[in-house]
């Protein structure tokens, strides 16, 4: 069997040259390319290239020729206009799930009944995290039109739930077609229990068929009404039967 065995000591002294060699790489390649370095009070060198953006001059341990230097200044101005590009990019989406939405409504009811919800989504575009799917804004613009209360994507332990309605103490999850079966149906009874339990007494989950949302968002509301109407009955036969009992 083949094996490489290095010696503690030569190992420390082989970096210890390779780290030399880079020392050494850095001042022959700074002083060619003009860049004024200083020895530091224990006697490393000190590298000042300049900034590839504003020129300033910023300190360096080490110089490695045709790398872009970027000062903090600069770099956070960087990180700041990434964040900008990133956020108009996501309000970009938003709109066109927005537009879609606005069609497929247009197309079971009047869409002038969802003037002010379309003003409301309009002004909260870009929010991280919201308005994952055109089916999400749809359920957004008819909770607002018919007046319930709600919050979008709410973080329950680490679940990330659709939409919460506090006064029916409904949570309720957008349900697509893409991921089916057995599994599923054992990961969702796992997180609703969690959920549930957290929220408190009463509260449920009840699932939407995306096909649902885009057929029939007008009948959204009755729905989950009537979900709850159907419980209640049950409940309250429950208890009767355990008074009888
Ligand atoms: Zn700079």
């Amino acid at each position: 069997m083949f094996r490489i065995w290095i010696p503690s000591g030569k190992l420390t002294l082989a970096v210890f040259y390779i780290i030399c060699e880079v020392k050494n790489m850095s001042y022959y390649e700074a002083s060619e390319d003009n860049i004024p370095t200083k020895k530091d009070s224990r006697g490393f060198t000190v590298y000042y290239p300049v900034c590839h953006i504003c020129g300033a001059s910023l300190m360096c341990w080490s110089y490695t020729r045709n790398t872009q230097y970027t000062c903090k200044d600069c770099r956070e101005l960087l990180i700041e206009r990434a964040e900008d590009k990133k956020a108009s990019l996501l309000a970009e989406k938003q709109k066109r799930c927005l537009e879609r939405a606005v069609d497929r409504i247009s197309r079971i009811t009047k869409i002038e009944k969802y003037h002010s919800s379309i003003k409301w989504v309009e002004n909260h575009l870009g929010k991280t995290g919201w308005f994952q799917s055109t089916e999400e804004v749809m359920v957004t613009l008819e909770l607002i039109r018919k007046n319930v209360k709600a919050h979008h994507q709410v973080k329950i332990y680490n679940y990330s739930v659709d939409f919460i309605l506090p006064d029916y103490k409904v949570v309720l999850e957008i349900d697509g077609k893409l991921y089916h079966g057995k599994d599923k149906k054992e990961y969702e009874t796992v997180r609703d229990k969690a959920i549930c339990e957290k929220l408190g007494d009463g509260w449920q989950v009840i699932r939407i068929d995306t096909d649902c949302i885009n057929m029939k968002i007008t009948r959204l509301v009755p729905a989950i009404e009537s979900v709850l109407k159907r419980r209640k009955a049950i409940t309250g036969m429950e208890e009767r039967a355990i008074k009888v009992s």
